[in-house]
């Protein structure tokens, strides 16, 4: 007898390539059946067989005040009411501008897109037409979403430009992106020494999400805003995953640095599709209708959307919020890393703010080639065995993970209860 979840996921591949709409979510990398979600609510999640699980995905992070917050869906529902989307302006839209230039202080003009592709490709877009030139670095583990020059990882040498990391992505495109290792700052400055003159920006996930967690070192972050003033390159920082996740203003708030550029999604669209890039006023004025940089959007701003988006900062904003969500996260990894200890398991864990990372290694990893120093049997059995006693974690050992604010102490302690007979399984 097939579960639900089977049969639906048996169903999905018919009509849907791997069954799934994004590709981590058919669990190849933990192996076994994906679970089909039929509800949420506030730290939980339900399955097609009825299973409850507390969630540590959040929708990949948007889910910040947990699922179904009720001021939340009131606020869609208000909007939807009203109409879906026009195609033309609303004053939500402004709200939403407003409230990200007034907590984002680096953000003087803003524009709203659907999605942190969108974003990451139209800040790039908008990036080169500013500065006329071509180039850009990324570094290998961080993801931008999958515009075609950001699918691209290192070429033969560090200081090469970079190889199609994707199928249907041109070398041509390729070619324009250097992809240098994340936390060497040696590497940066040789790399501005060579290239500088050809480098429109300077894109970055100020603290990683996407290759599991990885915190970047003072020096790095520092070097990367110093680097990009002196060679008239765009630093753009990506808070995607971090905007409003890891502190009140994001990963530029926690380190005191002023990017060109930010892009934001997830949590300013509370679980609805928004995205957004913003910065200087001067490089903002470069896009349509202002300026010959082209970008738009048919539900750009729609009023739904922005609705969740708004009402979500709006919870997020209240005083002490990013406070308890920071010590519970810590909570939960404190907890874990003592479970693993008793149980004998190479184990480490952090968190920055409201995110994550749990690595089956010794030490909590500052790179990529780190990061895959960690033991994936052991994380995936892991992974399985507190899927089994109701905990759903990311299904990837390379991925980064969340609470809410809606995970209460019980929670958490209930969680490291479950790890403990999971590490031990680990170990069997
Ligand atoms: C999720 C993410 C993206 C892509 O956002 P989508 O909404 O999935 O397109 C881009 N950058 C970072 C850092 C992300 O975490």
């Amino acid at each position: 007898m097939s579960t639900r979840n089977e049969q639906l996921f048996e169903r999905a591949q018919r009509s849907i390539p791997g069954g799934v709409n994004s590709p981590v979510r058919a669990f190849r990398s933990v192996g076994g059946t994906p679970r089909f979600f039929t509800r949420g609510q506030g730290s939980r999640l339900w399955d097609a067989d009825g299973a409850e699980y507390i969630d540590y995905v959040g929708s990949w992070g948007p889910a910040i005040v947990g699922h179904a917050h009720p001021e939340v869906i009131r606020a869609v529902q208000e909007a939807a009411v009203g109409g879906l989307s026009f195609g033309a302006p609303t004053e939500a839209e402004i709200l939403m501008a407003e409230t990200l230039c007034a907590r984002v202080p680096s953000i003087e003009q803003v524009r709203l897109v659907s999605s942190g592709t969108e974003a990451t490709m139209s800040a790039i877009r908008l990036a080169r037409g500013f500065t006329g030139r071509d180039a850009i670095v990324k570094f290998e583990g961080c993801y931008h979403g999958h515009a075609d020059s950001l699918l691209v990882k290192a070429g033969s040498g560090a200081l090469t430009f970079g190889n199609p990391s994707s199928g249907g992505v041109p070398d041509d495109f390729a070619k324009h992106t250097l992809v240098l290792d994340y936390n060497d700052v040696q590497q940066l400055e040789d790399c501005f020494r060579n290239h500088g003159d050809r480098i429109a920006c300077v894109i970055v996930e100020p603290v990683v999400g996407n290759m599991n967690l990885i915190v970047p070192s003072r020096e790095f972050i520092d070097a990367m805003r110093a680097l990009c003033t002196k060679h008239g390159a765009v630093l753009i920082f990506d808070e995607v995953m971090t905007g409003f996740r890891v502190g009140p203003v994001g990963a530029q708030g926690l380190f005191g640095i002023t990017p060109d550029l930010t892009t934001l999604g997830k949590v300013i669209g509370g679980g609805m599709p928004v995205g957004a890039f913003g910065g200087r006023r001067d490089i903002m004025s470069a896009i349509a209708p202002l300026g010959a940089v082209y970008q738009a959007g048919t539900l750009s701003g729609n009023p739904v959307a922005v609705a969740a988006g708004l009402k979500t900062l709006e919870l997020i904003n209240a005083p002490g919020f990013h406070d308890r969500l920071a010590a519970r996260t810590k909570q939960f990894c404190d907890g874990l890393v003592a479970a693993a200890k008793e149980a004998g398991v190479t184990f480490s864990a952090q968190s920055v703010g409201g995110m994550f990372g749990l690595y089956f290694r010794d030490g909590c990893p500052a790179s990529y080639a780190e990061v895959m120093q960690s033991d994936r049997e052991r994380f995936n059995r892991f992974f399985h065995a507190m899927l089994d006693a109701g905990v759903y974690l990311a299904p990837s050992a390379f991925e980064a993970g969340f609470v809410s604010g809606a995970h209460s102490e019980d929670d958490v302690a209930q969680t490291v209860a479950k790890a403990r007979s999971a590490f031990a399984r680990v170990c069997a």
